[in-house]
């Protein structure tokens, strides 16, 4: 796969993103004219051009389902994950209903002691404690606060393409540039393509395991060549680079495979983890960031403290903190995700096209069968269906499907895919 700037979309990409819903105006994808118009940065101006494909394919489902009923709609953009199991549900009533001094007062700034405790024993490797652990908003939070406490202003940031693209906002709120390295067609790992990505401006390497879009789980022996490029890059005189591991879908491994354990392989790593998608919790922003061992201490803990404060977070929720106490376990069934996994792909195959395995997530990473992955996105949205395309993962020639859906939704989607790929040649 090739690592084209990801989000970075010509003009007419942007024109044809409006066409799918009929309703972005000035050409910025979901943002109408408005008396406020040029009083943001320049970043954020050009951020709002580059990115935001996600939001606008709700977006466009919103305006679908409005015009359609919401049965008739397949809305497979945001990664929007099942609703949350009943004891869940509960557990946060409890919490929210907790009696205990200074409830909705300040807090530790990285969590309740006796959380960060448990998420310790979570992690289950030697040498990771209490001390090694963030509670943080969500893994977006955990990911930006190791970025901001570890990796130099001005260093580059590695990511693997197809990647997450709120990788590139973490990186660049903290002062760093991104650099995409490909990964193979199946979703494993180039390592060549990341030894060669890496330079003396090299601050970390993003590394997303279940990966969001591709579905591919970092196996035993892509891990231990990862390390491996990663020393032979300091031997020669590299700074360590941090390999920052986000794990925000490992209970969501579909057997045979399964979760590889980072820190038993490379030791300036870091696991940036959520409940938003294996508990259902999104909107309820908790997750931690844990340290290996060889990165925990003081001044990290105090630095720590300081990034979660200097990034306006201050601490994570403290309902959300409190429920998961409340919880007895945390683990999740990946099963309903699974059973999704099996139809959209059989829908997938079923309509000719080609996808790469999901191994583990929400995500079908599929090739586009026209030349212009948009306009066949276009074509899906015309009937109904409406999937992401891959520019918003820097690689334009596939497109994602979101299976985290209701069963109905699947059908909806499931003739669309067959009727839009018949409905013109390449
Ligand atoms: N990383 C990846 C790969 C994701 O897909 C997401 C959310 O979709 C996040 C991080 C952010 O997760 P959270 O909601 O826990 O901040």
């Amino acid at each position: 796969m090739t690592g084209a700037r990801g989000g970075r979309a010509p003009s007419r990409e942007i024109r044809d993103a409006g066409r799918i819903g009929g309703g972005a105006r000035g050409g910025r994808r979901g943002v109408s004219a408005g008396s406020g118009d040029g009083a943001v940065t320049a970043w954020v101006q050009e951020e709002i051009e580059a990115g935001g494909w996600v939001r606008a394919g709700a977006a466009t489902a919103q305006r679908l389902r409005e015009r359609y009923g919401a049965d008739a709609v397949a809305d497979l953009s945001l990664g929007q994950p099942l609703e949350a199991p009943e004891a869940v549900r509960q557990a946060f009533m409890r919490a929210a209903a907790a009696v205990r001094p200074r409830r909705f007062g300040y807090m530790p700034n990285l969590g309740y002691p006796e959380l960060r405790e448990r998420i310790a024993g979570d992690v289950d490797v030697a040498g990771v404690t209490a001390q090694s652990v963030a509670v943080t908003v969500g893994a977006a939070g955990a990911i930006s606060m190791a970025l901001r406490a570890f990796v130099e202003a001005g260093s580059e940031v590695v990511v693997i393409a197809p990647y997450f693209s709120e990788f590139r906002l973490y990186s660049e709120v903290c002062g760093h540039r991104l650099r995409v390295a490909g990964s193979a067609e199946d979703g494993s790992l180039d390592l060549d393509a990341i030894a060669a990505a890496l330079n003396d401006a090299t601050g970390a390497l993003i590394l997303n395991t279940p990966c969001n879009p591709s579905g591919h789980v970092a196996t035993e022996e892509e891990m231990r060549g990862l390390a491996l490029v990663l020393r032979a890059h300091s031997a020669r005189g590299g700074r360590p680079v941090l390999l920052v591991v986000d794990e925000v879908y490992r209970r969501l491994i579909y057997p045979p495979h399964r979760r590889v354990e980072p820190f038993h392989h490379y030791e300036h790593s870091v696991l940036c983890r959520s409940f938003s998608k294996d508990l259902g919790v999104a909107g309820e922003r908790i997750g931690y960031l844990a340290l290996h061992s060889s990165l925990t201490g003081a001044e990290s803990e105090a630095g720590l403290a300081l990034c979660q404060r200097a990034l306006g977070y201050v601490n994570a929720p403290a309902t959300a903190q409190l429920a998961l106490l409340e919880l007895q376990s945390w683990e999740a069934t990946a099963t309903p995700y699974r059973e999704r996994r099996d139809i959209a792909a059989k829908a997938v195959a079923a309509a000719g096209l080609q996808a790469a395995e999901c191994q583990g997530g929400l995500y079908l990473w599929v090739r586009s069968p026209w030349e212009d992955t948009m306009t066949f996105t276009a074509a899906l949205a015309e009937r109904r269906a409406v999937v992401v395309p891959g520019v918003a993962f820097g690689v334009p020639d596939h497109f994602r499907i979101c299976f985290s859906v209701e069963r109905p939704a699947l059908q909806v989607a499931a003739r669309a895919l067959v009727e839009a790929t018949a409905s013109r040649e390449k």
